[in-house]
């Protein structure tokens, strides 16, 4: 009885209080007038929602490409930054060259380019300064940024030419898979003249020789060596620049061929670069004889975030039509061309570099490009 008489009037009295209040216990529609309450998100919450859909990068698009773009021969856009409209395909074996790496399919450029590739092979073999040309890339049949390697290499302008010669025997696909091209250098500031010869600064001094070659990237203990095997500055050494690496092969890039309105050349560089050649030498040599001190604690390193990939928006809108082409037609890029693969042992003798001929003549080629 207590207990009701209690309840009751707590009853009673929580009813005044609540009546006192505004808004409490009001029907929902009236609460509102009083404070807006917040509007439900749509959705989960902002940190749980997947990440907006990555684009594909560009490099897949262009390296699932077994063919060139039946399209007219055009360069599209910058070395690191465009694709190839109309590539044309390097035989991998012709009179004076083999190709090399062929699983990569890079034996793709613009035909100015191809075209380059074999006058300058078979223009030195008969000129007796080079056996044949080992061609490392060019590009992939329609260009653009590649899965593996390269940043440039992209309009189909770039070639790495090998600089050891070429066997008088071809190779097998295996080969031509495994065996490696021999580095010039003897260190990192010097070369190494049992294999950096006179006919290398002539395949160089030849290569440069070309209008269509804008420039040539070697390493640049192998400029500074040209520019003393040349005896001065002569005006061929502007086309040839350091670039690091590149001690195995010479990087020759063409300039942007007629009718290819969307490629964008890097332009001429300006004089010898010689004296630089120089300089880097000198500085590189006091760099690595002065005596390192390790400092006491160390310090952390922040790591560099990598560049996103390229993706096609990054790439000139024709690049999208040169993805869309259809297939060039003609026979099978490497089917047919293969030898029966060599026999266990025979990879030594592969690269050994072949005997000179008496077309040869080393010391008479040095001397004549450095009369010129
Ligand atoms: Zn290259």
């Amino acid at each position: 009885m207590r207990w009701k008489r209690t309840s009751g009037i707590i009853s009673a009295v929580v009813g005044m209080f609540v009546l006192t209040i505004p808004g409490a216990l009001a029907p929902p529609a009236l609460a509102q007038t009083a404070a807006a309450p917040p509007i439900p998100e749509l959705g989960p919450p902002a940190d749980k929602r997947p990440a907006p859909a990555k684009p594909v990068p560009a490099k897949k698009l262009f390296g699932a490409k077994t063919r060139g773009a039946a399209l007219k021969a055009r360069a599209i856009g910058y070395y690191s930054r465009g694709c190839l409209s109309g590539g044309q395909w390097l035989p991998v074996d012709g009179p004076a060259w083999q190709a090399m790496r062929l699983s990569r399919n890079r034996n793709w450029g613009h035909p100015v380019l191809v075209d380059l590739v074999k006058r300058l092979a078979t223009e030195a073999k008969a000129a007796g300064d080079w056996p044949g040309l080992l061609v490392g890339d060019l590009t992939q049949p329609r260009g653009g940024p590649m899965l593996t390697g390269h940043a440039s290499h992209q309009v189909g302008l770039d070639a790495d030419i090998w600089l050891t010669p070429m066997p008088d025997r071809r190779f097998t696909y295996t080969e031509r898979e495994r065996v490696s091209a021999v580095s010039m250098l003897k260190n990192t500031l010097e070369v190494n003249e049992k294999v950096f010869t006179p006919n290398v600064v002539a395949l160089i001094k030849r290569a440069a020789s070309f209008k269509e070659v804008e420039r040539i990237g070697v390493n640049p203990a192998i400029k500074l060596a040209l520019c003393r095997a040349a005896g001065g500055d002569k005006p061929w050494l502007g086309k040839i620049q350091g670039w690091r690496g590149h001690h195995y092969h010479m990087h020759i890039r063409i300039k942007c061929p007629p009718g290819s309105d969307s490629c964008r050349s890097q332009g001429k560089p300006k004089g010898t670069s010689c004296a630089v050649a120089e300089k880097w030498y000198a500085d590189t040599k006091a760099w690595m004889e002065k005596p390192k001190t390790r400092p006491k604690t160390k310090k952390k390193r922040k790591k560099r975030k990598p560049k996103p990939p390229l993706t096609l928006a990054d790439l000139p809108q024709a690049c999208r039509d040169v993805l869309a082409a259809d297939d060039l037609g003609g026979p099978e890029p490497i089917k047919n061309v293969l030898l029966p693969e060599a026999k266990p042992g025979r990879l030594s003798a592969a690269i050994a570099v072949p005997r000179p001929t008496p077309a040869m003549r080393p010391l008479e080629i040095l001397r004549r490009s450095q009369a010129q």
